[in-house]
């Protein structure tokens, strides 16, 4: 991977701006440059097919000053331990964004969930809790669902956690289904996060959402909830993508029917009465809203020129690379940035933890009421230290982040 796409890299590089900009003192600068500790383990993983095969995994845990480490686990065969580092900073950031008392973690495992069955992708996830079940747990790091990761792993992870320490611990892992200890609102808490944070951005850019255009870049559970959230607020959708193709449509799509339509046939892509269109056009689209529910590094220096939306929310992490940001900022483009626009999901992952602990749950209008508080402020809270600091809304977040784990590092003597 070149060095300017290294995803950790990208993470470091951003802490350093942002340290420059407070006048971080540099041995804080330089322990939070770097995780607090890095777990990795082989899986050896019996196959359907009688074999064993070996599979790399790793959890890092950042920064627990705030609390415990909080994020989830990646299946990817493109994992690396570089992505999971750089992942863990961004949940550390994301948590202090928030506000919420946890600190940052990321898990991953190497591999193609596409190419296992499903009784081999659960002797893979209970392995992954044996490998590394000494290092979690409800008060030291919690793990949660993320790419090509489910509710029924985290049934499966915690049923082997349980089994382990004898006893129940529903919150040792969140994103879990609701029979297990879930809560209400997980499944869309990422995208109804975002969809916040957009209608605080309109507000704030002075745009219509009844005449505001949008295009979703990824339509796993990310991406497909942000199209349903965005057309629920009057905004057009009027193009979407996989791993596969994206498509557009002018007048406008109907997320539930792409939804179906992926489900029967791989893929939105031949979605009737639409263009196809690769993902790198559909970044491009002359649209108002832009939201990347994908992969990393999908805006760069290759292509932020030719962005014509007005407002990119990062629903995917590390989608946009810092020269692109640079270059984005000077368009005059407002970006809210991944760590402050998806911490939806971690919200609810927290109330999700809270419940567990209580052993009270709330309903759905609850959970809601309780996350459009905490984005909102969030929101707010970065876009004062924006306009403020005349910096813009990704220096901002880390600025207010990176100030609330310093403090906590601090007043622990750590650095
Ligand atoms: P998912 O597995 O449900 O969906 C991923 C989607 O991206 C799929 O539609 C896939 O086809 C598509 N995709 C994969 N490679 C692509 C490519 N090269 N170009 C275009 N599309 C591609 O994952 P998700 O949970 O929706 O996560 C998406 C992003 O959102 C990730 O960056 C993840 O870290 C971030 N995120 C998710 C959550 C959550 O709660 N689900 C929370 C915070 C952040």
């Amino acid at each position: 991977m070149p060095e300017e796409l290294n995803p950790f890299k990208i993470a470091q590089k951003q802490l350093d701006d942002v340290a420059k900009l407070m006048n971080l003192d540099p041995k804080m600068h330089k322990f939070l440059r770097e995780p607090m500790r890095v777990h990795e383990a082989t899986l050896k993983v019996k196959l359907d097919n009688g074999s064993a095969k070996e599979f790399k995994a790793f959890r890092v845990q950042y920064n627990d000053a705030r609390g415990p480490c909080k994020g989830g686990i990646r299946y990817h065969p493109d994992e690396t331990l570089d992505t999971v580092k750089a992942l863990s900073a961004w949940m550390t950031w994301k948590t202090a964004v928030v506000d919420i008392p946890l600190g940052g973690g990321k898990g991953g495992v190497i591999c193609n969930p596409k190419e296992m069955s499903s009784s081999e992708i659960e002797r893979l996830s209970r392995e992954y809790v044996r490998a590394f079940w000494k290092v979690l747990g409800p008060d030291q790091d919690v793990p949660a669902p993320d790419v090509y990761t489910t509710p029924q792993i985290m049934a499966w992870m915690l049923d082997e956690y349980e089994k382990i320490i004898g006893k129940h611990a529903p919150a040792f892992i969140t994103g879990k289904p609701l029979e297990l200890g879930g809560s209400q609102g997980r499944g869309d808490a990422t995208a109804k996060g975002v969809a916040y944070t957009i209608r605080d951005a309109m507000k704030h850019l002075k745009i219509d959402p009844k005449k505001a255009t949008a295009a979703v870049q990824g339509y796993g559970n990310a991406g497909y909830f942000m199209a349903k959230f965005l057309k629920e607020m009057g905004v057009k959708v009027i193009a979407v993508s996989d791993s596969k193709s994206g498509i557009l449509c002018e007048k406008g799509l109907d997320p539930e029917k792409v939804l179906n339509h992926k489900e029967q046939n791989g893929s939105v892509a031949g979605f009737p009465e639409c263009k196809n269109v690769t993902n790198e056009q559909l970044l491009e689209l002359p649209v108002d809203i832009l939201v990347p529910a994908a992969l990393e590094n999908q805006i760069t220096l290759k292509n932020a020129d030719k962005i014509k939306a007005k407002l990119i929310a990062e629903a995917a992490n590390g989608p946009t690379t810092p020269d692109a940001d640079d270059v984005l900022y000077r368009k005059g483009v407002f970006t809210i940035p991944d760590f402050l626009a998806n911490a939806g999901g971690v919200t609810v992952s927290y109330f999700e933890w809270v419940q567990n602990r209580y052993g009270h749950y709330w309903t759905a209008e609850e959970v809601y009421s309780k996350l459009d508080a905490i984005m909102t402020k969030a929101f707010n809270d970065v876009l004062q230290m924006s306009l403020k600091h005349k910096v813009n809304m990704r220096k901002a977040a880390y600025m207010v982040s990176v100030k609330r784990v310093a403090d906590a590092v601090k007043l622990r003597g750590w650095a």
